[in-house]
């Protein structure tokens, strides 16, 4: 799990895009949130960078804004509010131009310390930052390059991309971040699963009859037309987070929670997905997008309303029928299902266990429920095994299905940070288990090129769902069929 270790010596954290919407909302939040856990010790220094021009103090006074905005009351502390912004800098760089380039390294100086660039930018100039950094003598043994999502947008481009800052990073200095594998509940996974005898021996084709990865929102487009028009549901959610979460499950033991263990367990997960080809595409997933409906009360409308443009056969939401073709896995169906306005807002794991063998009880006690643990990511962070108890009290024999439910937030009074504020030190740790490494993410394509091809091989169009159901019922049907249902949030309190 994330190391313990707090950096003891300065460094330098350089945003590129540090005036963008994920500066503002997550980063520049989640560094203050470690200042205050005293982890970017004196001397270090955040710069922001981008190509609008401003003074360290028009920075600082951007900053201080999106605290205010984005951290609880609370937790603003005035004197650490001001202490964290005397660390902020900021540089006008052009990733296009030569402008800035030399005050940037005029400004990190030639002390050996580590420096981490987070490109907070679009994809698009990555390369271009990636090469300027290079050119510029600013890539040390020692700097570190993490990238966001989305890598690619097949497997070629990725390729390209991840040969494009290759040129000038070693694979050992580039995270390639996936806030998911950053929260609470992800890396529980992991505790569970190795820190517990229970679990591993049960883990397999014997006892587990299937898997659910959900991840379910209620917002529309919110204004991220231009970018997911051209992605939709698969290549936005399911080629990284979706995939990452079912490796996590799915991966053997590895030698060691160690970044090169873990990941290279992960990519035989992912080589061993059973292929989705023009032959199976139509059984195995389901395409659909939103039109107008409910959602949180309020009516909301279709996406092609949203959009402003009645021809796109984008989908909003996916449901695919995987498998794990290894000894472990055979015959498990990981059932997947990402969408825009949904009914609700989750994001969860359930492991479905096999019923039990024979029923002894009588049929007034009512069957015994299979067991199934239940992972939840958001809303609010939750492990929840589902078992079998007598119903207490007097009337015989009733059997009762109740939660062993932790919930973070309940069982521990310490603030659960947010994904992003454990990755950032990582990176300055060099601690890369929860990032994903360059074949990883090459092979996610590999798997999911396939499924949009195949797609538009046998031009499988989206079916409409109203907003707020969950989803196309070809999606119920996909899971019924098999004798299943999906798990449902309501089932979880
Ligand atoms: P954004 O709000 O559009 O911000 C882009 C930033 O890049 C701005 O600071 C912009 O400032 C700077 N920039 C643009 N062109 C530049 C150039 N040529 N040279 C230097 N700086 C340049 O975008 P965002 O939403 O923050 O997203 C940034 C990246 O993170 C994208 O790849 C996105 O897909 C990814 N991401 C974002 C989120 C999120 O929640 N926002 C979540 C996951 C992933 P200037 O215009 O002043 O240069």
């Amino acid at each position: 799990m994330t190391s313990q270790f707090i950096p003891v010596e300065p460094f330098d954290y350089v945003v590129f895009g540090g005036t963008g919407d994920l500066a503002e909302r997550k980063l520049i939040p989640a560094l203050y949130h470690r200042a205050c856990d005293s982890q970017i010790i004196g001397g270090s220094r955040i710069v922001g960078a981008a190509r609008a021009e401003m003074s360290n103090d028009e920075f600082r006074e951007f900053a201080r804004k999106a605290l205010q905005e984005h951290i609880k009351e609370i937790d603003l502390n005035p004197d650490q509010v001001n202490a964290f912004l005397d660390r902020l800098y900021y540089v006008s760089v052009d990733a296009k131009s030569e402008k800035g380039w030399d005050a940037l390294k005029q400004l990190l100086g030639d002390e050996p310390r580590v420096r981490a660039f987070y490109l907070a930018v679009g994809p698009s100039i990555f390369g271009d930052i990636a090469a300027r950094l290079g050119e510029h003598g600013l890539i040390r043994e020692d700097s570190r390059l993490v990238i966001e999502k989305p890598i690619g947008h097949d497997l070629a481009s990725a390729h390209e991309l991840n040969m494009a800052i290759g040129r000038h990073f070693r694979e050992e200095q580039v995270f390639r971040i996936d806030h998911y594998l950053g929260k609470e509940t992800v890396q529980n996974l992991m505790a569970l699963r190795f820190a517990n005898a229970l679990y591993e021996p049960l883990w397999n084709s014997s006892h587990i009859d299937h898997v659910q990865i959900t991840v379910a929102e209620t917002l529309g487009l919110e204004g991220r037309a231009g970018y997911y028009d051209k992605s939709g549901a698969i290549r936005d959610m399911v080629q990284n987070h979706m995939m990452q979460l079912l490796c996590l499950v799915a991966m053997e033991p590895p030698a060691a929670i160690e970044a090169d263990p873990v990941r290279d367990e992960k990519l035989k997960v992912l080589r061993a997905l059973k292929r989705i080809n023009a032959s199976n595409v139509s059984d195995l997933t389901v395409r659909g997008q939103y039109s107008a409906g409910a959602s949180d009360g309020s009516a909301v409308s279709g996406y092609l309303d949203e959009l402003g443009n009645g021809n796109s056969d984008t989908e909003t939401f996916v449901a695919i029928k995987a498998e794990v073709e290894n000894w472990r896995w055979a015959g498990v169906p990981f059932y997947l299902r990402t969408g825009k306005r949904l009914a609700q807002r989750v994001s969860e794991i359930v492991i479905q266990f096999k019923p039990v063998p024979h029923n002894v009880f009588n049929s007034d006690a009512g069957r015994p429920i299979a067991n199934r643990l239940v992972l939840r990511l958001q809303p609010g962070e939750a492990v929840s095994q589902m078992i079998m108890i007598k119903d207490p009290g007097p009337g015989g024999m009733r059997l009762r299905e109740v939660a062993l439910d932790m919930s973070f937030s309940e069982h521990f009074e310490v603030r659960s940070p947010d994904a992003y504020e454990r990755l950032l030190l990582d990176v300055v740790r060099g601690y890369q288990t929860l990032f994903m490494r360059r074949d990883e993410v090459e092979a996610a394509w590999e798997w999911v090129d396939p499924i949009i091809s195949a797609w538009q091989e046998t031009e499988q169009r989206c079916k409409k769902y109203t907003s707020g159901t969950w989803g196309p019922t070809a999606a119920i049907a996909l899971i019924e069929r098999d004798g299943r249902t999906w798990h449902e949030e309501e089932q979880f309190d």
